[in-house]
């Protein structure tokens, strides 16, 4: 995707799965990419396959560490075009009454307090260029529900509000700010594909390079008029609601 090279984009969560598709995805369409997650070691490993990238161990939900990685990015490429802000985390399903605050509080610091963070120093630096594109990472858990995953389920209606405000804010600033809800895709072992594959009207769970090809094609020039949307990646299972 000629639209997205020599692009410099972070990708948070990057260390695995959906976000370690899209620095694979990133780089083969000939981005410069920023790898930003907490394990170090693993993030080096993906930079490795990838044939080289940045690599910047941070915490999204800690305002320090986000900003030394947009400053870690602006040192050594001198701009940010693009984020995919990737990173989340979910926690053993319960109902509401037996969640701990604690959880409820970490799970909602690293989704949505992460978007937060992340879009409020990188908006800073692409603003100082003129513009750029942002991809957050909700899911259809953002504009539905499911049984046990309350604490995920608000932090993800939460990225779902702030990506929606946020693109009011930018689009006359030449930022477009877009949002994916992903429904099942296989990044866990412990998912059964089959069992789970069965919910979704495509009668299968999707894989990591499916949604990663979507991130860059929203950060890309390509949707050049597309901002404040949730694009679902689900296989169809937003649709089914009968
Ligand atoms: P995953 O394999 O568990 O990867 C999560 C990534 O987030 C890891 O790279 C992890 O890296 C990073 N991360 C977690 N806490 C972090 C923190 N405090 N600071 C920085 N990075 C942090 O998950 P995934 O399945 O690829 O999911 C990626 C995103 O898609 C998540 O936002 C998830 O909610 C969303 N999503 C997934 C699905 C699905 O079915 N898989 C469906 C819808 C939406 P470190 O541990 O190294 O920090």
């Amino acid at each position: 995707m000629e639209t997205i090279e020599n692009k410099v984009v972070i990708i948070t969560g990057a260390s695995r799965g959906i976000g370690a598709a899209g620095a694979r995805a990133f780089k083969a369409a000939g981005a410069r990419v920023v790898l930003a997650a907490r394990d170090e070691a693993a993030l080096n490993e993906v930079a490795k396959e990838i044939g080289g990238a940045l690599v910047v161990p941070t915490d999204v939900s800690d305002s320090d560490s986000v900003r030394s990685m947009v400053d870690r990015t602006l040192s050594e490429y001198g701009r940010l075009d693009a984020a995919f802000n990737n990173a989340g985390a979910n926690y053993a399903l319960r109902p509401v009454a037996e969640i701990p605050e604690e959880e409820f509080d970490q799970t909602l610091a690293v989704n949505l307090r992460g978007t937060f963070l992340c879009m409020k120093h990188e908006i800073k630096a692409m603003l100082a260029n003129g513009g750029g594109a942002i991809v957050n990472m909700a899911s259809t858990a953002g504009l539905g529900s499911a049984p046990g995953l309350a604490s995920y389920v608000a932090a993800k209606h939460g990225v779902v509000g702030l990506t929606k405000a946020a693109a009011n804010d930018y689009a006359d600033k030449g930022i477009r700010i877009n949002a994916l809800a992903p429904g099942p895709i296989f990044t866990d072992p412990r998912m059964d594909p089959q069992q789970v594959g069965r919910w979704v009207p495509m009668q299968r769970v999707g894989r990591p390079e499916e949604v990663a090809a979507v991130a860059v094609w929203l950060c890309s020039d390509d949707a050049s008029y597309i901002t404040g949307a949730i694009l679902p990646v689900d296989g169809g299972k937003l649709a089914r609601s009968a």
